[in-house]
Formats: structure tokens, C-alpha cells, sequence
């Protein structure tokens, strides 16, 4: 099962004590069912908050935002994994089956396939402590797999992680989605990270939060890091990340630029 997802003018403030923050702006995107789409931007453009609201965690919004199906299972990984100390890899996983009503027995069956899908067979009975970051990183995609989510939101979470292993999680992702593709947001900030993984990438920027370039990454998969069509989509967003980022836009302004969007061959992209 997946989802679709689509905000509808969304804006999101923050009163502080000193000033209001114009966290997201008028921001509209659908995503579709199956599709991976990257959100990438600097600090502070809104991209959490983005994601809350997918969540169903921050209600605060004007505008609407809407799940299909409404009550779709979502799993939501951060940059740190957030496992429960004091049990095994397996019991972090088996955890979260058995809150849903899952019998002990049929708990601990699927998180052993879910870690082992994620290459940490022979891990069960390790305690966090003892898994490095990457391999603590990946029991918590497998607990997020375990539930079966439709929605997969994720917050950079493999930013934490040295360059050698995030790129290895990064390829284990892209298998494990291609055996059962669901609807994904993945933030980053790392360009060359969304263009590899994602079908789409969506470029927002800051004060305030607003979505500046929406482009669709026509290559197929399997795919490779090294691959030079990346590479020219990775130059086009990156202009549009940096053309945006020295830029803050009135937030009384009537007419906010709409953002570039490009489907197909890269050479025809017009950010
Ligand atoms: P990003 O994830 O892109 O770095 P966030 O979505 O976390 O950005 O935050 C967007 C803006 O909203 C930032 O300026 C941040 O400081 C502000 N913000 C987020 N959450 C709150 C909050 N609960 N209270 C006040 N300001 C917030
Ligand atoms: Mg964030």
C-alpha cells in the first residue's frame, strides 16, 4: 500500500518572542503514490516542518493538507535513530509490531526479516551501544519498515553517517525500494544524495519558506553515483538552491515566483 499527498497553499508561522517566522508560505506540492521526492534547502526553509504536517504532528497550518488514504500508516526516520537503549536490535523492531497488536511470536519472526533485509543479520541480539551509527541507523529502518507505512517521511537520516556508509544505506534504500515502492518525502541537504535517490526533487528556500524548483529526475534505475545525467541535474538545482539562497522574498509580496519545473531530458531543464 501507499500514499498520496498533496498540500494546498500551506503556510506555517511561528510567534517567537522577538518576531514572526514565516516557515512555509503559500507552499503547494502533490506527491504521488509510489514516488520518491527529495526536499532539499537550507536550514530553516521549512523542510521539518514539512514533514510534521505530513506527520499529522503539527496541526498549526493554514491551507489544507491532505493523505490518500486519510488514516495511511506513516514511519518517520530522523538523522538520529532514536532506538530504546536497553533492548536488542531485534527487540527495537519487534517493539513497535507488538504496540500494534502483534503476537510476540509473529513480532520477533518480522523484525528478524526486516533487519535482515536491511543487512543486519546475525545483529539481533546486539544492543544499541554496541552497533556503530550506521548499523544503529539501520535498525531504525527496519523498525520503520516493520510497520508497513505507506507514507515513509525521512529527515536526513544519513547525514550523521560517514560518506562510505551513507552511500551504501543510500543504495540499500534505492534496492529496497524498487522491491516494494512506497510514497517517500526525503529531506537533505545534500544535492547529489537527492538526485541519486529521488524521482523528483523539490528545491525550497528560506524567509520565507517557499518551494523554488520542482524537477522531475528522468533517470532510470538501477542507477549509478557517477552517472553524468545526475550530475546535470545536480548543476541545475544547485543554481537554483544558490540563486534563491542570497534572495529573501517580501512575505507581503502578492506574487511569489513560481517554481521552475522540468520533466524529462536534463538538458531541457529552465530553472
Ligand atoms: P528546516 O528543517 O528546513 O531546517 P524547520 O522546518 O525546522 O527548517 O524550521 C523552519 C523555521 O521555523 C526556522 O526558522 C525555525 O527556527 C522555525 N521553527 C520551527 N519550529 C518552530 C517552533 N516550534 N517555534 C518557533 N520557530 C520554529
Ligand atoms: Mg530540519
Amino acid at each position: 500500500m501507499s500514499a498520496t499527498l498533496s498540500f494546498d497553499r500551506v503556510s506555517r508561522r511561528f510567534q517567537t518572542r522577538t518576531r514572526v517566522v514565516h516557515a512555509l508560505e503559500n507552499v503547494s506540492i502533490e506527491v504521488r503514490q509510489r514516488e520518491f521526492t527529495a526536499l532539499v534547502g537550507p536550514s530553516g526553509c521549512g523542510k521539518s516542518t514539512l514533514l510534521n504536517i505530513a506527520a499529522g504532528l503539527d496541526t498549526g497550518f493554514d491551507g489544507s493538507f491532505s493523505l490518500d488514504p486519510p488514516k495511511a500508516d506513516r514511519a518517520y526516520l530522523f538523522q538520529s535513530p532514536r532506538l530504546l537503549p536497553w533492548k536488542t536490535a531485534q527487540a527495537n523492531v519487534a517493539f513497535v509490531l507488538e504496540a500494534r497488536g502483534a503476537s510476540r511470536s509473529k513480532a520477533r519472526t518480522a523484525a528478524r526479516h526486516y533487519l535482515e533485509l536491511v543487512g543486519l543479520a546475525g545483529c539481533e541480539h546486539q544492543f544499541p551501544a554496541h552497533l556503530s551509527g550506521g548499523m544503529r541507523q539501520r535498525v531504525a529502518l527496519a523498525r520503520a519498515l516493520a510497520v508497513d507505512p505507506a507514507l515513509m517521511l525521512m529527515d536526513e537520516p544519513f547525514s550523521a553517517l560517514d560518506e562510505i556508509t551513507a552511500h551504501r544505506m543510500r543504495k540499500e534504500l534505492l534496492e529496497i525500494h524498487q522491491i516494494e515502492p512506497r510514497t517517500v518525502l526525503f529531506v537533505t541537504h545534500n544535492l547529489a544524495e537527492a538526485c541519486f535517490l529521488a524521482d523528483r526533487v523539490v528545491v525550497m528556500a528560506s524567509d520565507p519558506g517557499r518551494i523554488v524548483a520542482d524537477v522531475t529526475i528522468d533517470v532510470p534505475r538501477p542507477r549509478e553515483h557517477d552517472d553524468l545525467r545526475l550530475s546535470a541535474y545536480q548543476r541545475e538545482l544547485s543554481r537554483a538552491l544558490f540563486d534563491h539562497s542570497s534572495t529573501p522574498v517580501s512575505t507581503d509580496s502578492p506574487n511569489q515566483q513560481a517554481p521552475a519545473t522540468t520533466k524529462g531530458d536534463p538538458r531541457h531543464a529552465t530553472l
